[in-house]
């Protein structure tokens, strides 16, 4: 067991009441609850985990341990290894895979459903709040298809750190309790080693959920559903007549606002299909996801997305999209005539464009350090970014030393210039630049303060996540708690570590995820 060179004693969070529990608690003595399992069929199927060979503990989310009020040397035990490897049931669960279909690539799928995901139970946090328990890579279910129902340890440690690294970046995502491999041999484009994590989540409810009852033409489930999401996250919507919409429009400026978050980040995810987004805005299903190096706006990180359907510059048209995929099945819902549900859809729709506008130029202006709103600040935005763009220069390392410049006319220039390509268009645009922090009475060391809780140094780079699976794959944990010590505070810095803030080496630019996991 590698547990206790891995299990991570980060305090980044606040401590947590602990009201809710009476804590600490063992893993096997949960006080679980199964609501979704009350919904029962066709909402979801009973589904036992397939035990994994050998399990070992490769890592323990400390910090979620203490959040969901598991005691601290718990980790330790082999029950908890055993329990969330999926060879031992969790005392008190309803083991269940959910039912769901999804839109793919634009493309109608009417049966997807959990095909490798067991939600083992849920648990009340020590915030109050209900959370799942949910395995990934537990082994075969009703909705595996033609699939393995087994998850590899690479794809595994890539979704472990992402959790991390967005919650850490202030962006809603799933996160994973544990991390065990086993020696199961999984066959991919080779044989890899077979991982299971355990995410924690408030729900793992997805926007084709909804489709999937809908496009059955059974709007009593889809009705149940919709009320059971809406007891569970929107208590105080629980009781309007106009619930549904209520509900609906939540979702779409949820949306809008995390397709902000993750292009002020650079964050791509890969497969934004309706199966993968969350019914309550969370970063969802971690696959061939990547964080831009160089600036490429029409940056493509899933090289099975041929078509560029999922590009960086196309993640915000597409949340809007699948908002209308989502508002389209939930119509029934809205109105008995469909004149008037179709209305009412529309118009929940429509904040979309204005709701992500708002949240991204709010996002652009915090990353440039501008206070006040001047009718130029877009053209500067844009200026800005296409001059990253011609030259691929990084968007995480230039928006992080952008801070380093100085509102005086006789100051020298900032290290930026020295990164990047077209340093005549970088000086004309830096006249400007200063001008506008000049107009707002910039105060550059208050500027640059700022400037740095907003533009991270760190952020989850291919290549990093490389280094960590290799090592990962021969019991090697080092690498991957000094990742998470950087991801966890990306905003800092780390002396000694300003390595990992670098571009990929020219021999690490090209590597190839899809979507195979
Ligand atoms: P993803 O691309 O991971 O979001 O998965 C799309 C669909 O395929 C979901 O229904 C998954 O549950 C299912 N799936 C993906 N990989 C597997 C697998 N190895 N075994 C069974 N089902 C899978
Ligand atoms: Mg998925």
């Amino acid at each position: 067991m590698f547990y206790s060179a891995a299990m991570d004693a980060s305090t980044t969070e606040s401590p947590a009441s602990d009201a809710a529990t009476a804590g600490p608690h063992r893993i096997d003595a949960l006080p679980v609850e199964n609501r979704y399992a009350r919904l029962g069929e066709p909402f979801c199927v009973r589904t036992e985990p397939t035990p994994l060979t050998r399990p070992r503990l490769l890592h323990v989310n400390a910090v979620l341990l203490r959040q969901l009020g598991l005691g601290h040397d718990e980790a330790v035990r082999p029950e908890f290894t055993e329990i969330l490897s999926g060879n031992r049931p969790l005392p008190g669960g309803e083991p269940l895979s959910m039912r769901y279909a999804g839109h793919q690539f634009g493309a109608w799928v009417p049966q997807l459903g959990d095909g490798r995901a067991i939600l083992l139970g849920q648990l009340r946090d020590r915030h109050g709040v209900l959370q799942d328990l949910q395995l990934k890579g537990a082994g075969r279910t009703a909705f595996s298809r033609f699939g393995d129902g087994r998850a590899v340890l690479r794809s595994s440690v890539r979704e472990y750190l992402a959790g991390e690294a967005l919650h850490h970046l202030g962006i809603p995502s799933t996160r994973a309790l544990s991390l065990i491999v086993g020696d199961d041999p999984v066959r991919r484009e080779t044989i890899e080693p077979a991982a299971v994590i355990c995410r924690v989540a408030p729900s793992h409810v997805r926007f084709g959920h909804f489709e999937a009852f809908s496009y059955a033409g059974d709007v009593s489930a889809l009705r149940r559903l919709a009320d059971h999401v809406i007891d569970e996250h929107h208590p105080d919507l629980s009781e309007r007549p106009d619930r549904y919409t209520m509900w609906l429009r939540w979702v779409v400026d949820r949306t809008a606002g995390l397709m902000a978050q993750w292009q002020a980040v650079g964050f791509c995810h890969g497969v934004m299909n309706t199966d993968n987004m969350s019914i309550l805005g969370l970063t969802l299903d971690y696959g061939p996801y990547g964080f831009l190096d160089g600036f490429d706006a029409h940056h493509v990180c899933n090289h099975s997305d041929h078509a560029g359907r999922y590009a960086y510059d196309q993640q915000p048209v597409v949340g809007h999209w699948n908002c209308a995929r989502l508002i389209q099945a939930c119509l029934p819902l809205l109105a008995e005539a469909p004149q008037s549900a179709a209305e009412i859809g529309q118009a929940v729709l429509d904040r979309y464009p204005d709701a992500y506008a708002t949240a991204m130029t709010r996002r652009w202006r915090a990353k440039f350090g501008l206070k006040d709103e001047r009718d130029g600040d877009p053209d500067l935005i844009n200026h800005f970014l296409s001059l990253l763009h011609r030259g691929h220069d990084d968007f995480t390392g230039s928006f992080r030393a952008l801070a380093d410049v100085d509102t005086a006319r006789d100051a020298v220039p900032p290290p930026l210039r020295e990164r990047l390509h077209d340093v005549e268009a970088f000086d004309a645009w830096l006249e400007h630049y200063r001008d506008r922090l000049r107009g707002e009475h910039s105060d550059d060391a208050q500027r640059r303060a700022e400037m740095n809780r907003t533009n991270p140094k760190y952020v989850l780079r291919n290549h990093l996540a490389q280094d960590v699976i290799a090592a990962a794959a021969s019991g090697d944990t080092a690498p991957l708690d000094r990742l998470l010590t950087l991801l966890r505070r990306p905003y800092d810095e780390h002396p000694g570590l300003d390595h990992y803030a670098d571009e990929p080496p020219p021999e690490a630019r090209h590597l190839v995820l899809s979507c195979s996991s």
